[in-house]
Parts: C-alpha cells; structure tokens; sequence
C-alpha cells in the first residue's frame, strides 16, 4: 500500500431559513441559512469526505446516515472528529488539507483566520497544513443566483508506520 494517499470532497447545501451558516466550524451570521440534516456545514462535510476517500472508507453518508436521530442537528465539527478518529484508526495521519469555498455570499475573508484555526486545532495539526480559499461562481448557475453554496476539499494522507 502507498503511504502517501490523496482524497477529494465535494460539498453542496441549498440555502433556507435562518440567520446564519456554519462555514468549518464557525458560524457566520447572514441573511439566511441552509437546508440540511446536519448544520450544513459545506466546508466540513467536504473535507471528511476528502479524508475518508483518501483513506478509502466510503463516505460520509455511510458514516454518519442522515435516517440516524443521533447525527440531526449535530455540529459537523463532531462529524469531523469522529471522521478523523476513524482514519486514524486505519492507520493515516493528516499531510495537509486544501478547501475551497464555492458561494456568491457570505463572503469567506473576513472569517478565513477564525475557520484555519479552527480547523488546525481540530486537526491537531500546524496552521500551515490547512489552506482555505473562496471562489464566486461569476453568477452563472444555482451558485451565481445565490441559491446555495458548495466546498471541494483535497487531503492528502500519510500512512503510520
Ligand atoms: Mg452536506
């Protein structure tokens, strides 16, 4: 088996009710909120999808099905945890992680240091393995109409030895 190993993570939520979004772990007030089981969070739920496909465990509807009453409403951060704990237990270590936020609104910047940090620590790794970056999709498409919003995320995976 290679002991480096590369995943990839695509996210997209539907924006609804509510006052704020949750973008890695951190809430951020805005004009409305999204539509989802979990919190909704695109950039966390990108990034465990990433981490399990690199470490070829599935997804993260197979963890963490959204027909089970313990994972509504929960915090994707805890979602990350268990995700982490999970491919720990397969015998990976984080290298670095590379998320970008797909949206028209909320604007990533101003919230950019407060999520890499919230993620660095949830990681238990330096802040200079996380990188987190934003994109508008120019107004084409649902993203452009402001409909929702969308994260990719690439990890990449070394094996203990
Ligand atoms: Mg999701």
């Amino acid at each position: 088996m290679s002991r480096l190993r590369i995943g990839f993570g695509i996210d997209v939520h539907a924006f609804g009710a509510g006052d704020a979004v949750w973008l890695g772990g951190v809430r951020v007030a805005h004009s409305q909120g999204v539509v989802a089981h979990s919190d909704g969070d695109v950039l966390l739920h990108a990034l465990c999808d990433a981490l399990l496909g690199a470490a070829a465990l599935g997804d993260i509807g197979q963890h963490f099905p959204d027909s089970e009453a313990r994972w509504k409403g929960i915090a994707s951060t805890l979602l990350l945890r268990e995700t982490l704990e999970r491919v720990r237990a397969a015998g990976f270590e984080l290298v670095n992680a590379d998320l970008t936020l797909l949206a028209e609104r909320p604007r990533l910047a101003p919230h950019r240091a407060a999520i890499l940090a919230h993620l660095a620590t949830e990681m238990g790794v330096e802040a200079d393995r996380v990188n987190v970056k934003a994109t508008t999709a120019e107004g084409l498409g649902f993203l452009g109409r402001g409909e929702g919003l969308a994260a990719q995320a690439t990890v990449l995976l070394e094996a203990r030895d």
